[in-house]
């Protein structure tokens, strides 16, 4: 389904939530250009008969370069930090910890879910670069987090930010890779909400969202901001290991289906929750061992 938001702007959006299907947008400027390629097999039918000259990629999950590999011509763009999840199957379980949380059965059926395509060779994007495809320019914001490598778009002229995984469904922050980061989602939550745009364009679900008074944004920090209240409360009511507390669900406190992935998701997340707390002082660990690093009562808990 395709929505013209703006002269030359078109989004694709891909109804509901899916693996390896997002929203992606479709700038028909001088320069033809799409952003994210994770449409559905109907459009890439379409686009491959008039193919983009440039890709950029907000970030390396297998969802939002879904087709990048179909358009062999076109220049990519993606941030660095992500290279090794895009360079092969390998780096990427790496990356999701995948290689011991999962078994090589599981492991196989996450990429293929995934669609998992390495991108052989891409161009480097940073922070605050702007890109011009003609009449349009819009800035690259590099906004980690849900990964090391994520980035957002600014379209200042159109008034809105496409921000690709911060994206406002009920599935919640997502934030369960080795170089996740809970501080760095909390910093690009906080940098999001500063730049005060019309609207956002999310890269799953329900597109467009109006957040004039920011409460979608402040509710979307609250949730992390809830998940850490629960590890933090586990861990000093004696619960120890990553394992331990997991079990209690203070992520998703009900798994969504499949039950193995999601997980590994909240081990994983779990884990970076306890570095979070670590990073602030309240926790350490001896190797799997976690403990509160001050004798503070949760309710003492700046958080
Ligand atoms: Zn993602």
């Amino acid at each position: 389904m395709r929505h013209q938001i703006d002269r030359g702007i078109q989004l694709i959006q891909f109804p509901g939530f899916h693996y390896a299907n997002c929203n992606c947008l479709l700038l028909e400027d001088d320069l033809r250009c799409l952003i994210e390629t994770g449409f559905d097999e109907s459009e890439l039918q379409v686009l491959i008969k008039s193919p983009p000259q440039l890709i950029i990629n907000s970030h390396g999950h297998g969802d939002h370069c879904r087709y990048t590999h179909a358009f062999p011509e076109a220049r990519v763009l993606m941030h660095p930090a992500d290279r090794s999840i895009v360079e092969s199957a390998k780096g990427y379980l790496k990356e999701f910890n995948f290689d011991s949380l999962l078994s090589p059965e599981w492991s196989e059926i996450f990429l293929q879910a995934m669609c998992y395509r390495p991108i052989e060779s891409f161009e480097e994007m940073e922070d605050g670069q702007e890109i011009c495809t003609g009449n349009i320019t819009f800035q690259v914001l590099h906004m980690p987090g849900h990964c090391a490598g994520h980035c957002c778009f600014f379209f200042p002229e159109q008034g809105f930010v496409f921000t690709s995984d911060i994206e406002f469904s009920e599935f919640g922050p997502w934030y369960g890779m080795v170089h996740s980061s809970v501080a760095d989602q909390l910093n690009s939550l906080d940098r999001l909400a500063a730049i005060g745009a019309e609207y956002y364009i999310s890269g799953h679900g329900t597109p467009f969202i109006r957040d004039p008074e920011g409460q979608r944004l402040m509710a979307y920090r609250a949730t992390v901001l809830e998940r850490q209240r629960r590890v933090a409360a586990l861990l000093y009511n004696g619960r120890s290991t990553i394992e331990e507390i997991a079990r209690e669900l203070p992520i998703y406190r009900r798994l969504p289906r499949p039950e193995t992935i999601f997980w590994a998701y909240e081990l994983m997340m779990v884990l970076n929750h306890l570095r979070f707390l670590e990073e602030q002082g309240y926790a350490g660990h001896d190797g799997d061992t976690w403990y509160p690093a001050k004798n503070l009562g949760t309710a003492k808990l700046s958080l």
